[in-house]
């Protein structure tokens, strides 16, 4: 059993644990995540198009490193602050020292990955994609 917190239980906060090897989720517990709480008052239509904050301690931030958070949680960008949550922020009791919040990401959707992405349009070469999706794409058919 790995340490508390871990990056899996982190992002049982935002949405249904993807992390492999783990197959418990806050959905199969009956419990709306912060985006899933997003979707049923209609301001997100998926996950993808959220941009999350995760405020956290020191003990969470070491927990994540080498991780890519958005990734995880399955948004478009995540960020980690160590400042206090603002009030209204979604936590759960026994996630104890997590909060987050979650807005609307800023950006233009990537048509091949559909992570909502500032720098979608910007690309010359491939305006319609995200940065990391034109790498792919040049170095897989080019
Ligand atoms: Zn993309």
């Amino acid at each position: 059993m790995a340490t508390h917190p871990t990056a899996a239980c982190i992002c049982r906060c935002f949405q249904p644990c993807r992390t492999p090897g783990s197959r418990r989720s806050w959905r199969s517990a009956g419990r709306p995540s912060a985006i899933e709480l997003e979707r049923a008052a209609k301001r997100l239509g998926s996950s993808l198009q959220a941009s999350v904050t995760l405020y956290a301690d020191t003990a969470v931030e070491q927990a994540l490193a080498g991780h890519d958070l958005a990734e995880i949680c399955i948004v478009s960008a995540a960020q980690l602050s160590l400042a206090a949550a603002p009030d209204g922020a979604f936590a759960m009791a026994d996630v104890p020292g997590i909060a987050v919040t979650v807005e609307l990401a800023s950006g233009e959707k990537c048509q091949r990955c559909w992570r909502v992405l500032p720098e979608v349009t910007t690309i010359a070469a491939h305006p319609d994609l995200c940065g990391r999706c034109a790498d792919a794409v040049d170095h897989h058919h080019a």
